[in-house]
């Protein structure tokens, strides 16, 4: 029987709702849990962002005044920048290779005009080259290098128009010696290298040419020459023809170069009294990101301009060192990452602290970010087992609760349905012998002058009618105490043997008119017990009785008295329908009968062999049952024996 659907809505009442109240409440908690991680990781990170941002504040205020200090010069510059000193007259780049241009070029002194006046006027106005180159070499022979510059330029001028290239290049080689004498804004040893190449180039003397170009190439990009923007761009470009390849700042020079020229025109067009004593600045120049720490002071301004290396390698390095463990990087306005890398996650991300500029006073943003969700703390992950194993116990004892509640039920019902049974079978058992009680007491009643014979066939159906309410009743009454504990048994010493002939005796009185024929075999021997006459007899009775009830077309049924070891075995045997094994246990419990017994509606109250169970087992013996489907069944009764002499 199947337990009714409201059953199911009581179940889910009583447990399915708690259930689901505590699993969301578990949610919660967990919910709460990651929120309260999430806002002690924020603390942390706010405060790794802090540490950052003070240990970075205190580095720059240590160069800042490193810089102020006119004996202080760096001692390693990364790649990518530069340090420069700015004076009224020159600029100054330390390494000095690593600026192509400078904002200005050096202020040298230029050669006088009027020692060649002389010079000049015998080679143009008066066409006469040999008496203009004979003055220049005199003038050349001057101990003031600016004259000697000056004279020997000419000088080689005058040769190369006479034709004489050779001289020529001797010359220029001379003024290639000459320093810090600049020419119509040239450094003078430059200009001779040129011309010289200019020459070699003409005389197509390529070995020469290439070999003197690339010098000049080299020393411009170890800074020998501090050019001016237009200067070095003209004389690269000269350079390149000359050696068929090109002589190219990279980005990150060029963009250095810009920025000293950005900071040198700032410092120029700004009154000094106006012009801030420190100051750093961060923007792009070209494509490449540059920071300038500089200091101003004492007619001088001295300034660090850093590349994204030197950001990444020494400022963010030390934020990283004092935000440890957190992840360090600086971001520009946008949020866009200018020195180390932003961890994958969305805009907005809690797991992500930041001091912007405005807070700072730094250029850019210093941003802390968090470890990942994958490396959230250990704790949080072992609470949560802990909680998850909570529900798993929880639901696991839900479900073992809801089935033992589900298999009682079940069974309450299963015994309800089998005491209605019960109900009506009784009812039914006594409806027959009353039946015909009625119908002879009507046939007595109507027929008044009965002859002897009839009234004796009358009188003993009456009889065996009454004697089956009788035995009916007792039965009843009997399984009654038995299942109350109160039925007392009074033993005595008896012959089983006799008492089993008795019974069979009295049951064939009860079957032989149905045709049945009772048969019943005595091993020789004693068969003393210590028994309840009666008791037994109703035990012994009920089998032959299901025996009879049980046996289809079959007719016979044998009782057979002998021993089983020193025990008393009584085994009744019929050849009837059989018990399938599936019933052979549970056909002993109160009110359960077989499915066939019902089906073929064959009378029975289903307390019959649960009588025998109990009567057995208080002589303290025992009742089994040996059956096959459509071959018959046997039930042996065994009670332990006793000997005459005890
Ligand atoms: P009932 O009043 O139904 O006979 P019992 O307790 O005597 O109640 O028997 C229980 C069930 O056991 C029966 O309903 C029947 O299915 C089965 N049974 C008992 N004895 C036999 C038998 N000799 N042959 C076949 N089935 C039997």
């Amino acid at each position: 029987m199947r337990p009714p659907r409201n059953l199911f809505i009581l179940f889910l009442a009583v447990v399915a709702l708690p259930a689901a109240t505590l699993l969301l409440l578990g949610v919660r908690l967990l919910e709460q849990d990651r929120a309260l991680a999430r806002q002690r990781q924020t603390e942390i990170l706010e405060q790794a962002c802090d540490r950052g941002v003070r240990a970075l504040e205190q580095n720059l205020a240590i160069l800042t005044k490193r810089l102020a200090d006119p004996s202080w010069a760096p001692a390693d510059i990364p790649g990518d920048s530069v340090y420069v000193v700015l004076r009224p007259d020159r600029v100054q780049a330390t390494p000095p290779g690593r600026l192509p241009y400078y904002p200005s070029g050096q202020m040298l002194r230029e050669p006088p005009a009027e020692p060649f006046g002389e010079l000049e006027s015998q080679e143009f106005r008066a066409q006469n080259l040999e008496k203009s180159l004979e003055i220049s070499r005199k003038l050349a022979a001057s101990p003031d290098a600016l004259i000697q510059a000056g004279a020997l330029l000419r000088q080689a001028r005058i040769l190369r128009k006479l034709g004489r290239a050779a001289e020529a290049l001797q010359v220029y080689t001379t003024l290639s010696r000459v320093t810090s004498v600049s020419i119509g804004g040239m450094p003078a040893d430059l200009l001779a290298r040129r011309a010289r190449c200019a020459l070699l180039a003409e005389q197509s003397r390529q070995s020469e040419l290439r070999q003197e170009a690339a010098a000049i190439a080299a020393d411009m990009r170890a800074g020998r020459w501090q050019l001016d923007r237009a200067s070095f761009r003209h004389v690269a470009g000269q350079v390149e023809t000359w050696l068929g390849s090109e002589l190219r700042a990279s980005n990150e020079e060029e963009a250095l170069a810009a920025a000293v020229a950005w900071l040198h025109q700032k410092w120029t067009s700004t009154p000094p009294d106006r012009f801030p004593s420190t100051g750093i600045q961060f923007q792009p120049f070209g494509s490449v990101p540059i920071t300038i720490l500089w200091a101003s002071g004492g007619g001088r301004v001295a300034a660090l301009v850093a590349g994204p290396r030197y950001l990444r390698t020494h400022w963010l390095a030390e934020v990283q060192k004092a935000a440890s463990p957190a992840r360090a990087y600086f971001a520009a306005n946008g949020g866009k990452p200018v020195a180390g890398d932003a961890p994958p996650g969305r805009r907005g991300d809690p797991r992500r602290v930041q001091r912007t500029a405005a807070d700072t006073g730094l250029p850019w943003s210093v941003v802390t970010a968090g470890a990942g969700p994958e490396e959230e703390s250990g704790e949080l992950a072992a609470r949560r087992r802990i909680l998850l194993a909570g529900f798993g116990a929880l639901l696991v004892l839900i479900s073992a609760g809801s089935y033992l509640i589900w298999r009682s039920v079940n069974r309450e019902l299963a015994v309800a349905r089998l005491q209605s049974d019960f109900v009506a079978a009784v009812s039914h058992e006594f409806r027959t012998p009353l039946t015909a009680l009625r119908q002879f007491n009507d046939l007595l009643g109507e027929e008044d002058d009965v002859p002897p014979e009839k009234r004796r066939t009358y009188y003993q159906a009456q009889t065996r009618a009454t004697e089956r309410l009788h035995r009916l009743v007792e039965s009843l009454l009997d399984f009654g105490r038995m299942e109350a504990g109160g039925r007392p048994y009074r033993f005595q010493r008896l012959d089983a043997a006799a008492l089993a002939r008795d019974v069979v005796e009295e049951f064939r009185g009860e079957v032989t008119g149905r045709g049945f024929a009772v048969q019943c075999s005595v091993d020789s021997g004693e068969y003393l017990v210590d028994a309840d006459s009666e008791a037994l007899s109703r035990a012994l009775w009920n089998l032959l009785d299901n025996g009879a009830k049980y046996s289809g077309e079959s007719r016979t049924l044998e009782l057979a008295v002998g021993r089983a070891d020193s025990a008393v075995a009584i085994a009744v045997r019929d050849h009837g329908t059989g018990i399938p094994a599936s019933e052979q246990k549970r056909i002993f419990q109160k009110f359960v009968r077989g499915e066939a017994a019902k089906s073929q509606g064959i009378k029975g109250t289903g307390i019959g062999l649960t009588m025998v169970r109990h009567i057995v087992q208080a002589h303290g013996g025992e009742v089994r049952v040996e059956s096959e489907v459509g071959q018959g069944s046997a039930f042996t009764i065994t009670l332990p024996g006793v000997t005459s002499d005890k």
